[in-house]
């Protein structure tokens, strides 16, 4: 049997198409979701429909206690895990002066408390096994910075330090460390900031137009894969040339 990768926020969208590339690529995958069971439920039967393994886990991933019990249930019920991907991740824009301290808290607990959380508790078994790959989902918000995403960006760049800290401190042990900060990607996170928006963002893009959830999919699949066995704490960007 396959060994075990989870995907955070694996409902739709981005970590939707990561669960599927990693399934085609043969890892078993475990595909967490806050509240969307059925279209979690749609991924795994998709994913068994093509012969491969999967399992949908509700967890809220910003909750300790939530992350606790996932995690123990992996253990239990799945095994050891061999890949984590921290992708799940929402926005709640406004300019900073108008930003109330709630907005603040939720982009900064699910986008980055999450990542501290999740890889924390898997990387005790990795540590054992001497080998495991974590891949997290930042974003070119990250890099650049965003007018109305003070709180998206700080969380995004966040993921950046955490890598490559993370990085140094389980080189040794065999674990590779990496981030995605991907660009404007045609998912329901962009679809709501309407025409106006997206199409100013096609305007900035080199290849001018939005990227599509497989074409981060496929660079997550790529550093979970033996290809990329000495590549660590790097973030690489998938923006089609926005932020050139
Ligand atoms: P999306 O379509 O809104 O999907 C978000 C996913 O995250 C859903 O599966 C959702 O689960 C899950 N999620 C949200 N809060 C969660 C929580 N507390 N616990 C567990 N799961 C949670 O978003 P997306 O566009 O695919 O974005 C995926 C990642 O890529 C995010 O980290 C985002 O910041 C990043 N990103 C996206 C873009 C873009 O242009 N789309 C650009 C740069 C970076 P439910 O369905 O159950 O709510």
């Amino acid at each position: 049997m396959s060994d075990w990768a989870l995907v955070t926020g694996a409902s739709r969208g981005i970590g939707r198409e990561i669960a599927l590339k990693l399934a085609a690529d043969g890892w078993s995958v475990a595909v967490n979701y806050a509240s969307s069971a059925a279209r979690a439920d749609a991924v795994v039967a998709e994913i068994e429909s093509s012969g491969g393994r999967a399992v949908a886990l509700q967890a809220d991933v910003s909750d300790p206690d939530a992350v606790s019990s996932l995690f123990a249930a992996i253990a239990d019920e799945l095994g050891p895990l061999s890949v984590l991907v921290n992708n799940a991740g929402i926005t709640d824009d406004g300019l900073l002066l108008r930003m109330r301290i709630e907005q603040w808290d939720n982009v900064l607990n699910t986008n980055l408390r999450s990542v501290f959380l999740c890889t924390k508790a898997a990387l005790r078994p990795m540590l054992r096994a001497r080998s495991g790959r974590i891949i997290n989902i930042s974003s070119v918000s990250g890099l650049s910075g965003n007018p109305g995403q003070g709180n998206y960006a700080a969380a995004k760049a966040g993921i950046i330090g955490l890598t490559k800290s993370v990085a140094q401190e389980v080189g040794s042990r065999g674990i590779t460390v990496n981030s995605v900060a991907p660009g404007f990607i045609r998912t329901e996170m962009t679809e709501a900031l309407g025409d106006t928006v997206t199409d100013a963002a096609v305007q900035q893009t080199a290849l001018r137009r939005l990227g599509m959830p497989e074409e981060v999919a496929s660079v997550v699949g790529y550093l979970a894969s033996d290809g990329a066995s000495y590549i660590t704490g790097q973030t690489i960007v998938v923006d089609g040339g926005l932020t050139l």
